[in-house]
């Protein structure tokens, strides 16, 4: 089955306002039979967010009607499309209990989702790896050469597999090599062979899946999808369930790279 199950909405607070219809009508286009809409999961209520705009996650005061303009898209183009309810929740060293309780309170209504890390922790301060290179080169000088930056997220990816977030903790992990996002600019010489084989070891023992995602071929700094190559041939020798996700945040880019991944698919 063709799916894209990683797709950003006007509910994101850092994408665009296209409306919700503009993306399935894309999918359904390109002949994908299941898409999932997996907004940034509003972040823990004592969590600050260290953005500019603080726009990470979605608003919780948004989180209702997220969900329901979801169930009514589901109905209204079930004959063409299955859409799923989902989210793409954060892994954040720390507040484990309080995403814990936003996956008990709102995991009935979930379809499907992801368990990303896109922040990273130095003595204290928390840094969103992704958000610029800018950013980036800080949390270099901060946490001390660019090894250090590339252990610090596959340390918490592996405690993001191994988190107790309870009975509705996401099934897949996004983006395992997101860290890739900058390569071009500060290069990295470790391969970190054995972090990412730990972590896959611990996807495979635990039945849980990666999210194959298309958007970093279409970074200028990374220009690779996520997982990697080499990371991808390890996950099949394990039989880790590859699921496409276009990381979509504008309704064109829905279905992104997807005949470049395909094949591992
Ligand atoms: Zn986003
Ligand atoms: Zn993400």
């Amino acid at each position: 089955m063709k799916t894209d199950q990683h797709i950003h909405t006007p509910y994101c607070p850092h994408g665009s306002k296209d409306l919700f219809e503009r993306y399935i009508e894309q999918a359904i286009k390109q002949g994908f039979q299941m898409i999932s809409f997996t907004e940034h999961a509003p972040l823990p209520p004592s969590f600050v967010d260290p953005t500019p705009d603080q726009d990470s996650g979605m608003k919780l005061e948004h989180l209702e009607g997220y969900i329901h303009i979801i169930q009514q898209l589901k109905e209204s183009f079930k004959k063409d499309i299955r859409v799923n309810v989902g989210f793409e929740v954060d892994f954040i060293e720390g507040f484990e209990e309080e995403t814990k309780a936003f996956l008990d309170t709102y995991g009935h209504e979930i379809d499907d989702s992801i368990l990303s890390v896109h922040f990273l922790q130095n003595n204290g301060t928390y840094y969103c790896m992704d958000y610029s290179s800018d950013v980036f080169s800080d949390m270099i000088n901060v946490f001390g050469g660019v090894e250090n930056v590339y252990k610090a997220y596959y340390d918490t990816v592996y405690r993001s597999v191994l988190s107790s977030l309870g009975a509705y903790k996401p099934k897949r992990i996004g983006h395992m090599t997101l860290v890739h996002k900058f390569q071009k600019a500060f290069p990295c010489q470790n391969e970190f062979t054995y972090e990412t084989n730990r972590i896959l070891d611990l996807i495979q023992k635990q039945n849980m899946q990666l999210d194959y995602n298309g958007a970093g071929l279409y970074k200028p700094l990374c220009e690779e999808p996520y997982p990697a190559d080499a990371v991808v041939k390890e996950a099949k020798k394990r039989n880790i369930p590859l699921i496409y996700g276009s990381d979509a945040h504008t309704a064109k880019d829905v279905g992104q790279g997807y005949s470049y991944l395909e094949p591992m698919l």
